[in-house]
């Protein structure tokens, strides 16, 4: 008698993602980039046309950039502006801000921020993605899983499908976090704020820009008839409830005693400072990525920044274990690099709330805080962090470069050193000629790239770049130790066939 065979069930996709918002399709591109083979599932037919993220921050179109994709996405405004941003309603004047900071050093020209509709971002990530390979079905819910040690069986509204990982990008009511069982922990809404772009008369009433009042924040502008209200009087009795012309007239007239009337309303949303985040981003076959695994007020615009990053993040260190061979421990550094840069952005805008209040107390500190962000240290430490160039991993190395984004560098073949990060592989960048790193990267076929050159002011002879644009590793005056160790965790062990490289071996030039 034959034993009774149990069938290894067939594996549809390497990675379902779940979610086709801006954080879904960048994931499914890196991940295809990357090789893994990607079904998003979207339960909307079309694109989302709620007004959402107004811009992205300069470490996403730096990530943008990176993949060639920067070009495609037409800024709204490309001049110098007079504000770096805004903390809660207080404007950080542009100008104090130390360009030669060396997180900032060379980038910012423009601002820290592009103005661009998220939705115009999502319709270039939704076609690379579909360009590198990923099938992008719209209509399709995510109804269940069942995880196991070898993959996730996922219902879908229209069958199941076997994937070998599930990624949740489904948003702030993530499906997936609730099924899986994750824990998402922090504070709870306290305040209603309503967007929508308006048509309206009565305008002349308002104040242009932010207003902080008695009763409240309102925002008019900058594009015409869009308008913001914060309350606070505790978050929305229905968030799901439409947004009416009527509603967002009588807020608008509670908090700016404006006599307005609102004959019309596009793309109305309401949002409070509900603050959360999972603790874990990973549990076994199932991630969070995205607003699935935080959610927080949208106030200085970094929820979909933070998202990207998650993406950029999560994308090579997912392919290369579904490629396999990854090295030990990779999947596990998302959460350990992305949660705390998670945790700081949800206390970023906790803190924003406590400046926008209309009491005595939140009154005085924001007077306070309006004086610090209008110095040199305050607008340069708010530059930081709106522009994400502030995010560093704790990679170890002494090396000041290692953890941050990649320098922006032009080579003296006139290229810069952002366009040759395209391929999504780790780069070897040698920037003083040495002999020794043909011999190291040419053991990683396939997996690194060798980029020489010369470039002024790098900071540094020779340095290692992760897929997600972060430096890993860096020399300065031709010490290499540290690489073999850094190669070794971040794109795996070196063939015994390569003669390793003594650290202290002469250069040749
Ligand atoms: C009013 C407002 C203003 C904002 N302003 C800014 C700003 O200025 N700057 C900024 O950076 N961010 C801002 N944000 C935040 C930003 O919009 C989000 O952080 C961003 O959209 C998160 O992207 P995501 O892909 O993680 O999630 P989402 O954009 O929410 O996408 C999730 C997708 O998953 C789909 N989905 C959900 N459940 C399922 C399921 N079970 N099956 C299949 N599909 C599913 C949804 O339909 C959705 O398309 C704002 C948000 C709001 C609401």
């Amino acid at each position: 008698m034959f034993e009774k065979f149990t069938p290894t069930p067939r594996i549809d996709c390497d990675v379902l993602v779940a979610g086709a918002g801006p954080v879904g399709l960048m994931l499914a591109a890196e991940l295809q980039l990357a090789g893994a083979r990607v079904l998003v599932v979207e339960r909307r037919h079309e694109p989302d046309t709620a007004v959402k993220a107004g811009g992205i921050n300069t470490a996403t179109a730096a990530a943008l950039d990176r993949r060639g994709q920067l070009s495609a996405l037409a800024p709204a405004a490309a001049r110098r502006p007079a504000f770096a941003g805004h903390f809660g309603g207080i404007l950080v004047p542009a100008d104090p801000v130390d360009r030669d900071d060396p997180v900032l050093r060379g980038r910012g020209a423009n601002g820290w921020f592009m103005e661009i509709p998220q939705l115009e971002v999502e319709r270039v990530l939704g076609a690379r993605a579909v360009e590198l390979g990923a099938e992008v079905r719209r209509g399709v819910e995510l109804r269940g899983f069942r995880a196991d040690e070898d993959g996730v069986t996922v219902q879908l509204d229209d069958g199941d499908v076997r994937a070998a990982w599930l990624v949740g990008c489904d948003g702030g009511r993530s499906t997936v976090r609730r099924l899986g069982g994750f824990e998402f922990t922090g504070t709870d809404p306290g305040i209603t704020g309503r967007q929508a772009v308006v048509v309206m008369t009565g305008a002349e009433g308002l104040g242009a820009g932010w207003q902080h009042t008695p009763t409240g924040v309102y925002v008019h502008g900058p594009m015409p008839g869009r308008v913001r209200t914060v309350e606070f009087d505790g978050p929305p009795a229905d968030r799901d409830a439409p947004v009416t012309a009527a509603e967002i007239e009588a807020s608008l007239r509670r908090v700016s005693g404006a006599d307005v009337h609102v004959s019309e309303i596009h793309g109305g949303t309401r949002f409070t400072d509900n603050a959360r985040q999972a603790t874990t981003y990973r549990r076994g076959r199932v991630l969070l990525c995205g607003d699935a695994a935080h959610v927080h007020s949208p106030f200085s615009g970094q929820g979909l920044n933070l998202g990207i990053g998650d993406a950029v993040n999560l994308g090579w260190k997912l392919a290369a274990t579904v490629r396999g061979g990854a090295p030990e421990g990779l999947l596990d550094t998302y959460t350990a690099e992305r949660h705390p840069v998670g945790a700081r952005v949800l206390d970023w805008t906790r803190a924003q709330v406590a400046v926008m209040r209309g009491d005595a107390d939140s009154r005085a500190l924001r007077h306070v805080v309006t004086d610090f962000l209008g110095t040199r240290d305050g607008s340069t430490y708010y530059a930081q962090q709106v522009s994400g160039l502030g995010q560093r991993y704790e990679l170890g190395g002494g090396h000041p470069l290692v953890g941050m984004t990649m320098p922006e560098l032009r080579l003296d073949d006139g290229t810069r050193l952002t366009e040759h990060a395209r391929s999504g592989r780790t780069l070897l960048v040698d920037l003083a000629g040495d002999a020794r790193l043909p011999a190291l990267a040419a053991a990683y076929p396939g997996d690194l790239d060798l980029i020489q050159g010369r470039s002024a002011g790098a900071g540094s002879d020779a340095l290692l770049i992760r897929p997600d644009g972060f430096v890993a590793w860096a020399a300065a005056s031709g010490d290499l130790s540290g690489l073999e160790t850094a190669l070794t965790r971040w794109v795996g062990r070196v063939p015994a066939a390569s003669a390793a490289v003594p650290a202290n071996s002469p250069r040749h030039t």
